[in-house]
């Protein structure tokens, strides 16, 4: 396996991110590679934003949901030690704003989470197989049970 020099780990705040983030952190410490976080907003209204827009990390939009979206990305890469160059909150489709940044930031590594979902889930795609086909890195997808914790270190 070739040494691993910028890894870029995909949250979406569910239950299960302490699991990937757990991999993405020792693998980051393993190759002593850049760990980035990026999480993609696709869950809040966000008039008048192009998809693939970045948001600012360090000014406050008045904007009390974004606000909210903003401060769980600060604590879980506060707890995980990345820094702040690395974080990415983008508002778009998760799976193209997930490749999109490994692209531009020169990613050579993508740790996400996998539900190994089957039947009509997976024939409609998830963003584990969508990142999957459409990412030219490699990509790890951490195998999810239902019962993970949420704790990160
Ligand atoms: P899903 O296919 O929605 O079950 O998500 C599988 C994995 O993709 C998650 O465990 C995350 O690692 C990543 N992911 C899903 N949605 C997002 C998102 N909005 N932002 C960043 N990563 C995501």
């Amino acid at each position: 396996m070739n040494d691993y020099q910028h890894i870029l780990l995909a949250v979406d705040y569910s239950e299960h991110d302490g699991t990937v983030a757990r991999k993405a952190k020792a693998l980051s410490r393993k190759y002593q590679a850049w760990l980035s976080i990026i999480h993609v907003l696709d869950n809040i209204p966000m008039p008048d934003t192009a998809y693939g827009t970045v948001i600012p990390l360090d000014q406050d939009s008045g904007y009390g949901l974004l606000e909210t979206e903003k401060a769980q990305l600060m604590q879980t890469a506060d707890e995980l030690g990345v820094d702040c160059a690395h974080r990415w909150l983008v508002w778009g489709v998760p799976h193209q704003e997930i490749v999109s940044i490994a692209e531009r930031e020169k990613v050579d590594l993508i740790v996400l989470g996998s539900h190994g979902r089957h039947g009509l889930a997976l024939l409609l795609g998830s963003t584990a197989n969508s990142v999957l086909h459409d990412a030219k890195c490699d990509v790890m997808a951490v195998r999810l049970q239902d019962d993970e914790s949420k704790r990160f270190i």
